[in-house]
């Protein structure tokens, strides 16, 4: 069990809840009436506190901003049909941020402290949780480095928030997503596994090269061949090839997605063949041509699955089968958003009733 917190709370007194119009929130612009935060100084972590959703007064020589050590968490909290809140696998969340947290050079934050911010937040603020199908609270803790100071080094004091933002369903059009064989956006011995702001920052120039082209997403490849597919924009890559369901395995250069974690469980659970191993580029494109490759879809929290219809690679245009029913990932997103919505068993214990 989980000691509870001493956790100051400083109501909004000027709440925005009442004239929110759920019927119009782009993902990630509204944010709920408080966030929590958390200061670590002096080797712990203190001042845990609920306060009013607001500007966080700073020094300009913090080294987050010259130096980049941040990183952060997305995940989502959903209405269940009784009026209760899910949030769904925040314990797999929590592993993560720890393990960017490390890699950043960073303190780790307590279990206790990571989980009861979620639990505070969302109660304080539960009025927010959508209830209309297809919306969630999305969730996005944050730790950055504090230090005053352009010494370049690890910093020995940072902050811990998090914030919470309703959200409405993903557009659901099948993305046309280009095969990027110059930028890359991980490499070994890098930092790709962590959640961590510069992966970002980094691939916004391609991402916007690619725009041009009339692409709506990357598909990234490895950095030293470029031969194989790791990842479509800040998602996992998913296909079904010849019946099968293949993915890049985890690796330095690859963010270890729930999202993916729990789709390969789900089709494992549905009897199909689940490959985790290097993907190539010429198999995808092969697969393109002669009609096997039946399916591809990226998958994160944000969006759950995203269909891809059309492949750029080397000038050319690969569609995938107008007549593909999708069955595979169409099949898995329903029972996935059945689960996390409470309309189906959770048979894997994946709700966290807040
Ligand atoms: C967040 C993220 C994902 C998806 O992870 P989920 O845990 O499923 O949300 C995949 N790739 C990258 C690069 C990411 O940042």
């Amino acid at each position: 069990m989980i000691d509870t917190l001493q956790i100051k709370v400083t109501e909004n007194s000027n709440p925005r809840l009442a004239e929110t119009d759920f019927k119009n929130i782009p993902f990630g612009k509204t944010f709920t009436d408080h966030m929590f935060m958390a200061d670590y100084e002096d080797g712990e972590w203190k001042n845990l506190q609920i306060l009013p959703y607001g500007p966080i007064p700073m020094s300009p020589a913090i080294s987050a901003l010259h130096y980049g050590q941040a990183i952060f968490e997305g995940m989502k909290a959903y209405r269940l049909p009784n009026g209760d809140v899910s949030v769904f696998r925040a314990n797999k969340n929590f592993e993560r941020f720890n393990i960017s947290a490390d890699r950043m050079a960073m303190p780790i934050i307590p279990e206790e402290i990571f989980m009861q911010a979620v639990a505070a937040l969302i109660n304080i603020d539960k009025g927010w949780v959508p209830t209309q199908e297809n919306y969630s609270l999305y969730l996005r803790p944050v730790m950055f480095a504090t230090d005053a100071s352009l010494g370049v080094k690890a910093s020995d004091t940072y902050k811990f928030f998090l914030l919470a933002s309703p959200t409405g369903p993903y557009y659901t059009k099948a993305l046309k997503v280009k095969i990027e064989t110059k930028y890359t956006r991980a490499n070994e011995g890098g930092v790709g596994y962590a959640k961590t702001a510069g992966n970002y920052a980094r691939s916004l120039y391609p991402f916007a090269q690619a725009q041009k082209e009339g692409f709506d997403q990357l598909i990234w490849t490895d950095s030293s061949t470029h031969t194989l597919v790791e990842e479509s924009g800040a998602a996992n890559v998913m296909f079904v090839l010849d019946g099968k369901l293949i993915t890049a395995a985890i690796g330095e250069t690859i963010l270890n997605g729930v999202t993916r974690d729990t789709i390969i469980e789900l089709a494992k659970d549905k009897g199909i063949t689940v490959e985790e191993r290097k993907v190539t580029v010429a198999e995808i494109i092969e697969g393109a041509k002669n009609g096997k490759l039946t399916e591809a879809f990226a998958v994160g929290t944000a969006a759950t699955v995203t269909q891809i219809g059309e492949i750029g690679f080397e000038g050319e245009l690969y569609k995938l089968s107008e007549t593909s029913t999708r069955t595979v990932s169409t099949s898995i997103a329903k029972e996935l958003n059945d689960i996390r919505n409470g309309l189906t068993e959770d048979r894997f214990g994946w709700n966290w009733i807040v």
